[in-house]
Order: structure tokens, then C-alpha cells, then sequence
């Protein structure tokens, strides 16, 4: 049994920290894919369904519904044309930013949806970070001037 038992606070990015993270995003939906998780607390799979209706404008929230129709290829073949969460849990709203409900608006201003493939989004998440780390990387690098 280990010793010492690790938060996942000790792995929470500080807010310069998220702020280069946001830095190495390269258009609109890479900010959704590192917001909305980030900031709001969504899965990728709920990133991935997110809607435009899903948004409640005017009190700042986004509400995950427990089923909507989808056409996407995993809900086609395994889910009967259906999304919805999990769990009765994940049903939820979703406290937003004001920086992340002008990323939403900014992107549904030209789209009703996410409507990307899983794969299409996990791609995202695995690239995103991997700059920021770079990034990073090389500032702490010139930091400690090697
Ligand atoms: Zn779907």
C-alpha cells in the first residue's frame, strides 16, 4: 500500500497553467474540447453530443439530457440511434464560464452541433496536450537557461 495517497487536485492545471493549455488551441472546437471539460466538467463523449439547445443562454448553464436522438456511427450501431448519459448521474447542469459561454456562442454561431466522431475529438485531446506540453517544456526550459 502506498504511503502517501495522491488528490486529484495535485494533478488540477493552475490558471496559468490553463491558460497556456488554451494557448495552443487552433480554432473554435479545439477550445470547446478543452473548456468544456476543463471548466465544466463534460465528458468527451457528452463534448461530442453537445448541442446548441443544450445551452441555457441567459442563466449560464449547459443541461445534459438523458436521451436525444442521434445519427452519429456509434449511436447508429450500438446505441438504436440514441445518445444519452450513462448514468441517471450524468443528467445534470452544468455550470459555465463567461470565457467558455463565449467559446459556445462563438462556435454555434455557425453550427447546431458538435458533430464530430468520437475518434475525431479524442485525436484533439491527445494532440492539445501534447503542445502544451511542449510548450511548457521549452519555457521552463529557457527558464533554466539549457
Ligand atoms: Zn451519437
Amino acid at each position: 500500500m502506498p504511503t502517501t495517497l495522491r488528490s486529484s487536485k495535485d494533478d488540477a492545471l493552475n490558471s496559468e497553467e490553463a491558460r497556456q493549455l488554451l494557448s495552443t488551441c487552433r480554432d473554435e472546437l479545439d477550445h470547446l474540447v478543452v473548456r468544456l471539460p476543463l471548466f465544466a466538467g463534460l465528458r468527451i463523449g457528452e463534448v461530442q453530443h453537445t448541442l446548441k439547445t443544450w445551452v441555457n443562454w441567459d442563466k449560464g448553464y449547459i443541461e445534459i439530457p438523458s436521451r436525444q436522438h442521434c445519427s452519429c456511427y456509434e449511436c447508429k450501431k450500438f446505441r438504436q440511434g440514441a445518445w444519452g448519459p450513462k448514468t441517471k448521474a450524468g443528467v445534470r447542469a452544468l455550470l459555465i464560464t463567461d470565457n467558455t459561454k463565449q467559446a459556445l456562442a462563438s462556435f454555434f454561431g455557425r453550427n447546431e452541433g458538435v458533430f464530430r466522431s468520437r475518434q475525431a475529438l479524442e485525436q484533439r485531446v491527445e494532440r492539445i496536450p501534447l503542445a502544451f506540453w511542449i510548450e511548457t517544456s521549452v519555457g521552463r526550459c529557457q527558464e533554466a537557461r539549457c
